[in-house]
């Protein structure tokens, strides 16, 4: 098994990752042999070969679901019609995009999830603050790479809408946890205790992003 890539830097010690296109990433001291790297690799072969067929198998299931789209926790299929503006309709069964050419959709998807996340999320927030007495700034609906959901110390919620595509119950959790961030400002136990006092459940939620949180990604 061969490194697709080798990254040298000043580090001390070596590391194995599999990338987004499942392909083996080696980081590395600088001047230490390929002989002593490919070792490291002969021994992590199995946890390799293992990881590198669940990112292939998720890059599969993302492929296959192309013409379907998520949305709360659900495919549904979308239908591309030539049309002389870009617009997005859903009727409960399936999705219409009316799109000038192809290269729009991604855009015109993102734009219809932002919209519909915005409707479905505030009211949520509004309901959690008001039932358990917590106190909110700002809330702000963005895309963030990395990020579900943060709390600045002003009390700013920032929600990711791609979120959109996730059950409700997901997307409750994580209004949850930053709301529950506004009194515990880490993830100690009591935090958790907090979470698990509004959402007794909450670790079946947590769970789910783990799992399909990379499906949420690939618009
Ligand atoms: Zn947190």
């Amino acid at each position: 098994m061969t490194p697709s890539k080798i990254i040298r830097s000043k580090r001390k010690t070596l590391s194995l990752t599999i990338n987004e296109n499942a392909e083996l990433v080696v980081r590395a001291p600088k001047r230490l042999s390929i002989e002593k790297i490919q070792d490291f690799i002969n021994e992590k072969e199995k946890w390799i070969l293992n990881k590198t067929k669940l990112i292939e198998d998720q890059l599969k299931n993302a492929a296959i679901n192309s013409n379907r789209l998520l949305y709360l926790g659900s495919l549904f299929p979308i239908i591309i019609k030539q049309s002389e503006s870009n617009e997005i309709t859903f009727n409960g069964e399936e999705f219409i995009a009316n799109l000038i050419d192809s290269e729009s959709l991604s855009l015109a998807i993102r734009k219809w999830y932002k919209q519909k996340f915005r409707e479905i999320a505030i009211p949520r927030v509004a309901y959690f603050c008001n039932k358990h007495n917590l106190k909110i700034n700002q809330i702000r609906i963005k895309c963030q790479k990395t990020m579900w959901g943060s709390c600045s110390s002003k009390n700013n919620i920032n929600l990711n809408y791609l979120l959109v595509m996730a059950p409700m119950s997901v997307i409750d959790y994580v209004i949850v946890h930053e709301l529950v961030h506004t009194i515990h400002r880490n993830h100690s136990a009591n935090f958790w205790k907090s979470v698990e006092s509004i959402m007794p459940d909450y670790k079946e939620q947590k769970q789910w992003l783990k799992l399909n949180g990379y499906r949420l990604r690939r618009v």
